[in-house]
């Protein structure tokens, strides 16, 4: 089990000056790839789905392969949702196993995109979710990305990050020093003194997103100054695309499963350059020893209904209290069922220990009734399993 805390990874990045690829899965080909490279590399990896291509696969669909993948792994694995469009799809990547988040409103005014993401960091820690503002706007400019992030650059400013970090509680910060999403035509042109002056400002781990095409010089000036994530998926997009064509000219008459085969190898080999490049190769071993083990919480409850209920008012107080359970953040399922005559058993998975205590904290303010039922709980008998 190599799932690991997102920010224990960051931090750990930004601590050794190295930086983590986030990397954008859309398939199980580019999964097998990113993490072939991780294990060949010996790196610590962040696995990206981003909202944007949920329109090319089911994302309840994927996260249990992600989710399986990072847990079989030898590697330290963290699993981001990014470019959220609302709280509520942040809420659902977090029940879906998730462990950093970032909503997009930095196209929003200032104040704004503060509140919310304050208001996000206060739903997603209480998880133990990793979370990653955005200040500034890194705009898109080919083809999907161009449509996805219309507009202007607008660059950071660093007096507004330090306040915009100390205010809402973020882990990590996305900014927008000369990047943009896709590939950008010729050599984008970086502010490094921008960049020096919002680390200096912030002092926490900055991301930067549109990865692609940079100079390994340029990977190498940004980690310097304070970058520990590397947001990466338009240049593997390319070599698979290129790798399906190739196929395509090479027999025109290829099985549709025979198109992608090498899809999953040529992902592998531009991942195992950037892990090298951005120097997280050869760190998973420190990183697994340093950093907290994600694992998932499965809580059960074995409980008596007090006689003074009446026996036809129960199905609908279980029910009350299912849907109440189910809607706080990190619940991933509940369960109740009779064991025996009067006995019941409330089974709760949670997405992480933190979501477990939260719950705990939240237990006063069930309805009434629902409390009427819980606090009858006579023998109860609380469990809690690791559920990796
Ligand atoms: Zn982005």
């Amino acid at each position: 089990m190599a799932l690991v805390h997102l920010n224990d990874m960051l931090n750990h990045a930004y601590r050794h000056n190295y930086a983590l690829g986030a990397f954008g899965v859309v398939d199980l080909r580019f999964l097998s790839g990113i993490m072939q490279a991780a294990e060949n590399c010996r790196a610590p990896v962040v696995l990206n789905l981003i909202e944007a291509h949920f329109c090319h696969y089911d994302f309840e669909l994927l996260m249990p392969a992600v989710l399986a993948a990072a847990k079989r792994a030898a590697v330290p694995v963290a699993i981001n949702f990014d470019h959220g469009s609302s709280h509520e799809h942040a809420g659902r990547a977090i029940r879906a196993g998730c462990n950093g988040v970032m909503v997009d409103t930095s196209m929003l005014p200032f104040s704004d995109n503060l509140w919310q993401t304050r208001e996000l960091v206060n739903i997603a820690h209480a998880c133990g979710v990793t979370v990653e503002g955005e200040l500034g706007y890194v705009p898109g400019v080919t083809g999907e990305s161009a449509k996805l992030h219309p507009g202007e650059l607008s660059y950071t400013s660093a007096a507004e990050a330090a306040g915009f970090v100390a205010r809402t509680g973020v882990d990590s910060l996305a900014v927008s020093i000369g990047t943009v999403h896709g590939r950008m035509k010729g050599m984008p042109k970086l502010d490094y003194n921008r960049l020096a002056k919002i680390h200096e400002a912030t002092s926490i781990p900055l991301v930067i997103h549109g990865g692609t095409g940079l100079s390994d010089e340029q990977y190498r000036k940004l980690i310097s100054h304070g970058v520990a994530k590397i947001n990466y998926y338009t240049a593997l997009a390319e070599v698979a695309a290129r790798s399906v064509r190739e196929q395509c000219a090479a027999d025109r008459k290829a099985d549709y499963g025979n198109l992608p085969d090498h899809v999953s190898e040529v992902v592998r080999v531009e991942t195992e350059r950037c892990m090298r490049l951005w120097g997280a190769g050869g760190r998973a071993a420190e990183v697994l020893a340093q950093c907290k083990p994600w694992a998932e919480v499965r809580h059960l409850t074995l409980f008596n209904i007090s006689s003074a209920i009446a026996e036809n008012e129960i199905p609908v107080l279980l029910g009350e209290t299912v849907a109440a359970i189910e809607m706080r953040p990190g619940v991933r399922r509940v369960h109740i069922a009779k064991t025996d005559q009067a006995r019941y058993s409330l089974m709760v998975d949670f997405s992480s220990r933190e979501a477990m205590n939260n719950h705990r904290k939240l237990g006063k303010e069930l309805s009434l009734h629902q409390k009427l039922l819980m606090n009858n709980m006579e023998d109860t008998l609380s469990l809690e399993l690791q559920t990796q």
